[in-house]
């Protein structure tokens, strides 16, 4: 199982195209790539998002497979795809399969969750966006948030600066509204930016083709950073009374959470590739979600984003390359038992389908 994992993990953005290229290619998948010319960054190397098509081309269940929404989590996210690329005939034919890779290619490069313009691409779904959460909360939060100051993102400060947030407004409703992101502060982490970005125009275009296009539809956006260490949960954006709860639930278990059902890591996120999934391949016969494996715990995380968004707009170069590489560990530890568990997680959420469609 190491060396197979060994295989499929990747150190750079370019080592883990061209693993996932090879993967998909000897298993006869049709490659797209689309180059990111947005021009607004400079790059030795060209940025693409790769789109590949294969499986059975004759299925009507489809399956959607999707890494680097959040670039730099895009590593273990590509190491999935190219895993599920090796293995496409364990499925029978049982599937299409469409895999979209580093729908953020900039981020993916540069080790950064955000895009070219520090826009957060699972944010940005929603034309102008609107911060659902109270103003004052939402002012309080993100303001606080802004690297405007290099004490800010010291631990101890940071947690001085929630525990004000919790006092006022509460624990839940403080950690939602960071978590639903802001589109006031251009320069602010979680920003959902005001217009469509490259990869949000492109997901739309490339979810648009499938639209109509099935009988059933499993759709997976690959995360990581947010839960318990290992742990997995593939979160179903949708009310538990809702049918596509319902079939996730009966076709993949407990893993399966929602915000509405409490038992979930994360708050309702607005604005998210996977509602703009939802809002174009449609509820029926479809389980669409994220999933999501736990690294080092909120705070820590918390911390981590914020020190990188300083740095990166007002660190030293040195400063820059050694946060990089820290902030890529928070998203994707070197430890190989975490990576295995990751594959392992995604790999039965896999197979629980596919048993369930028999
Ligand atoms: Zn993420």
């Amino acid at each position: 199982m190491k060396d197979d994992v060994l295989n499929v993990c990747a150190n750079t953005y370019l080592q883990a195209r061209t693993i996932f290229l090879e993967s998909t290619k000897a298993s006869g998948y049709d490659t797209t790539g689309y180059l990111n010319d947005e021009k607004v960054f400079t790059s030795d190397i060209d940025l693409y998002t790769d789109v590949s098509v294969g499986g059975n081309l004759q299925s009507k269940n489809l399956l959607f497979v999707l890494s680097g929404t959040h670039g730099v989590e895009g590593y273990i996210g590509s190491a999935c795809q190219a895993w599920l690329a090796q293995n496409t005939c364990a499925f029978n034919g049982k599937f299409k399969i469409i895999l979209i890779h580093a729908v953020n290619p900039f981020g993916f490069q540069f080790n950064r969750r955000v895009n070219e313009n520090n826009i957060d691409i699972n944010r940005n779904f929603e034309k102008g966006g609107i911060a659902r959460s109270d103003e004052l909360l939402n002012n309080m939060v993100h303001k606080g948030l802004r690297p405007n100051s290099y004490r800010k993102y010291n631990y101890l400060n940071l947690v001085y600066f929630l525990s004000r947030c919790y006092i006022r407004f509460g624990v839940r409703k403080t950690q939602s509204a960071i978590q639903q992101g802001q589109y006031k502060y251009a320069d602010g982490a979680f920003y959902g930016g005001k217009y469509s970005t490259w990869s949000t125009k492109l997901i739309r275009t490339v979810l648009n083709i499938y639209k109509n296009q099935f009988d059933n539809c499993f759709f997976l956006d690959l995360h990581s950073g947010l839960g318990k260490y290992g742990a997995a949960e593939f979160y179903v954006a949708e009310n538990v009374n809702s049918d596509m709860y319902k079939r996730a639930h009966n076709a993949l278990g407990s893993v399966v959470t929602s915000p509405f059902n409490g038992n979930s890591s994360s708050c309702y996120v607005h604005g998210s590739l996977r509602s703009e999934a939802t809002k174009i391949l449609g509820s029926k016969n479809t389980i669409i979600g994220t999933l999501e494996v736990g690294t080092y715990g909120k705070l820590t995380v918390l911390q981590k984003i914020l020190k990188e968004n300083y740095i990166f707009q007002f660190g030293s170069l040195n400063d820059k390359d050694q946060i990089s590489k820290e902030l890529k560990n928070i998203f994707y530890p070197p430890d190989l038992d975490w990576r295995a568990k990751y594959i392992g997680h995604f790999n039965k959420l896999l197979f629980d389908y596919f048993e369930s469609l028999k």
